[in-house]
């Protein structure tokens, strides 16, 4: 059979020859034609464009509005309809729960991909109401707070998240959100040529003189934390203006008060100002606040605390030994630290809260009955990281996208094809590279890199050596597994399916127990802002998630004793933690239809017009695209039992009522005239077009 053009082929499932530089030449043959968008099957695949194209206007908007998917060209937009339809039960079907999973590297355009999404699946509703509107803000608000500009993406989220879109009867009734992994530890450190998260950028650009001085701010090259990005200032100061004046009307539209704002700005002042606090140490070794600049006391001014009083929490800890008071002094260095520390902690709180209260405000009506009501989950998380110094964080991105990637698998691949096996129809076997070993690498218990992890956190005695050890015992002959070639390094390697990706354990007890500095808690519940207080005396979930008590707990949980974190009560590791949310993201995506799209990277310089070949090649290797499209093509994607098929398509042989029998099913299926099913034991076998061709025939007698 003669290969049709290159680059004309809509779906690389229908392709009849198929081999990586087939796949590869198609796809680079259509970004060049700024063909981004191609299908395999049911999925999509998106080629960044890195630049603006003109085909998310009305014109597309309307034109992916209940259509069927072959009849325009592949789209972002038609992964709205797909979803939209699937839970209204249009055409026929059965209305079903949708979780659209968004995958590929940092800068491949998940983000973009997601805000498309949200905006068509508005677009489609036809209502028009402020509740939309608040939902079409939620991405620029926490983008602010939680993406900054790193060396692989001008945009780069920062966090993870899964954004749930309630709907009944067709329209949008309420939206969650839930946040995984805010890497705060950007917030005191940057890389060479990133930035911090934008929020300061704009909020130097964009605040009034007034508030300037009210909030005691001076020039962004000031400021310890900001010292790396702050040149771009220059630069870029009319749209920082523009963005921070976008800000502040999403935070408006989605409902955060005046003060509720003013008291954000005041705590990321305040945090700014507490990172340039400098300390001396005298002769006993004990440090002392050296602040010439008075940063500390506008910190404490904007934390509304007593200036003695942050002082000390930053220069010491207060123990309680039998009831006796006990304060030990910090050295230099530790005092750098627990400053460093509770400034990752009051924003890393911020932003849990912020979350938190676009979750109260966009919360669906409880009353509404569990029937018919729908959802549409989609999944935007970090994409797999592979730095030359990797840490806890990277460790816990890679496991996410080992969790994505096997969910894939199982749903592409394995179930499929055990159900071929055991419905008996013919098949011949697609091999996929099974990812299994290493979830259970990283999640066995009691012997996987969590679990021993949260082991040596409890050990008071224990170091990122003697961690490392353990998974040096236990793992030395594991496969994926790669020890160090040094002794005593603090270095592991880990074959994932998208590449080895060397981990350095140094700090990750302290990452993974993540207790609060001490002293924080309680000094903030003496604040007069309160904000401050406020997030600090809300509890955190078995998920990581701020839970913000309720008026009448807050005044029972009256104690005198600092309840220094972890101390009494065992804690959630922040390992436990992301190991909990990502279950329950499993689970909520099983029991979800789920649509997938693939987010490919043309480049590693963000240019557009740019495809590398190689880089595409080792996407498209790794996330296991080729045996995709082969099972995409050969495979049965839709599966109803004879039963279902029955009850849903005998109105093509003009019945009112036929029993769900196997000889029913082939007398519908004869007078439908498709071709390429297969019968098994108890299920009908179709091709993913199929539901289409049929939808067609239904709404022809129907
Ligand atoms: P990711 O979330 O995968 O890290 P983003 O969605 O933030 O990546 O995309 C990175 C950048 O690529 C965006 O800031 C934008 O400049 C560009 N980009 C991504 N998708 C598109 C698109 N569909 N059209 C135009 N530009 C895009
Ligand atoms: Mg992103």
């Amino acid at each position: 059979m003669d290969r049709p053009e290159p680059g004309s082929v809509e779906d690389l499932a229908t392709l009849a020859k198929l081999d990586d530089n087939i796949l590869l030449d198609e796809l680079r043959v259509r970004y060049n034609k700024n063909l981004i968008y191609t299908y395999v099957g049911d999925i999509l695949i998106a080629v960044n464009p890195f630049r603006d194209l003109d085909i998310y206007g009305t014109e597309e908007s309307q034109k992916y509005y209940l259509e069927k998917k072959s009849s325009n060209p592949p789209h972002i937009f038609a992964i709205s309809d797909a979803a939209y339809q699937c839970i209204t039960g249009y055409g026929g079907r059965t209305p079903t729960n949708q979780c659209i999973l968004i995958s590929g590297e940092s800068g491949a355009g998940k983000t973009e991909s997601t805000k498309l999404i949200i905006k068509q699946l508005i677009e489609l509703c036809r209502s028009n109401t402020q509740l939309e509107q608040q939902i079409l803000q939620v991405n620029p608000l926490l983008e602010a707070f939680g993406n900054a500009q790193t060396s692989m993406n001008n945009n780069s989220s920062r966090f993870g998240k899964y954004i749930q879109l309630a709907f009944r009867n067709g329209h949008v009734i309420g939206a969650k959100i839930s946040e995984y992994l805010l890497e705060r530890s950007r917030l005191v450190r940057q890389n060479p040529g990133e930035e911090n998260f934008h929020i300061f950028y704009y909020m130097f650009a964009g605040l009034t003189t007034e508030y300037q001085q009210r909030f005691h701010l001076q020039k962004p090259e000031n400021y310890r934390y900001l010292s790396n990005g702050a040149s771009c200032l220059k630069n870029e100061k009319k749209s920082l203006k523009g963005n921070y004046e976008d800000l502040r009307n999403s935070l408006d539209l989605v409902g955060f008060t005046d003060e509720e704002q003013e008291n954000m700005f005041n705590m990321i002042a305040a945090v700014l100002n507490l990172g340039n606090v400098q300390f001396g140490m005298d002769d006993d070794e004990a440090s002392f606040v050296e602040d010439d600049n008075s940063f500390i006391k506008v910190a404490s001014a904007l934390l509304g605390i007593p200036t003695e009083e942050v002082a000390g929490t930053l220069t010491s800890i207060v123990t309680y030994t039998r009831g006796e008071e006990v304060k030990r002094n910090y050295t230099q260095q530790q005092a750098q630290d627990a400053r460093d520390a509770i400034a990752k902690a009051i924003y890393g709180r911020m932003f849990g809260w912020i979350v938190n209260k676009i979750n109260q405000l966009l919360a669906p009506p409880e009353y509404t009955e569990q029937g018919d009501r729908r959802e549409i989950g989609i999944l935007d998380i970090f994409g797999f990281e592979h730095f030359e110094k990797n840490s806890f964080e990277q460790a816990c991105i890679n496991l996410a996208n080992e969790q994505l990637q096997f969910f894939f698998n199982q749903h592409v691949f394995r179930l499929e094809q055990e159900e071929y096996t055991k419905e008996g129809i013919d098949w011949k076997e697609i091999k996929f590279v099974d990812n299994q070993p290493l979830l259970d690498l990283f999640l066995a218990k009691p012997i996987g890199i969590l679990s021993l992890l949260d082991e040596e956190s409890q050990f008071p005695k224990a170091t990122d050596a003697t961690f490392v050890d353990k998974l040096n015992k236990h793992f030395g002959k594991n496969s994926y597994y790669g020890k160090s070639q040094q002794t005593k390094s603090s270095k592991f390697t880990i074959s994932h399916y998208a590449g080895k990706v060397t981990y350095d354990a140094s700090e990750w007890l302290e990452k993974n127990r993540d207790s609060l500095p001490a002293g924080l808690q309680e000094m903030l519940q003496g604040s007069t802002n309160d904000l401050a207080k406020l997030i600090f005396r809300a509890q955190i979930t078995r998920t990581g998630t701020l839970a913000l008590q309720s008026r009448k707990s807050r005044h029972t949980r009256k104690s005198k004793r600092p309840s220094v974190d972890g101390g009494r009560k065992r804690k959630q590791t922040v390992g436990g933690q992301f190991k909990n949310s990502l279950q329950i993201l499993m689970e909520r995506m099983t029991s979800a239809t789920p649509i997938f799209v693939r987010c490919l990277k043309p480049n590693h310089v963000k240019s557009p017009g740019k495809f590398d070949s190689d880089y595409i090649k080792q996407q498209l290797l790794y996330t296991g695209m080729l045996e995709t499209t082969k099972i995409r093509r050969e495979g049965f994607a839709v599966r109803p039992t004879f039963p279902e098929f029955v009850d849903k398509y005998k109105i093509i042989v003009c019945k009112a009522s036929l029993p769900g029998t196997k000889e029913n099913c082939l007398t519908i299926l004869k007078a439908s005239k498709i071709t390429g099913w297969q019968l098994g034991k108890t299920k009908v076998f179709l091709k993913y077009y199929h539901i289409e061709q049929l939808a067609d025939i239904f709404k022809l007698m129907g």
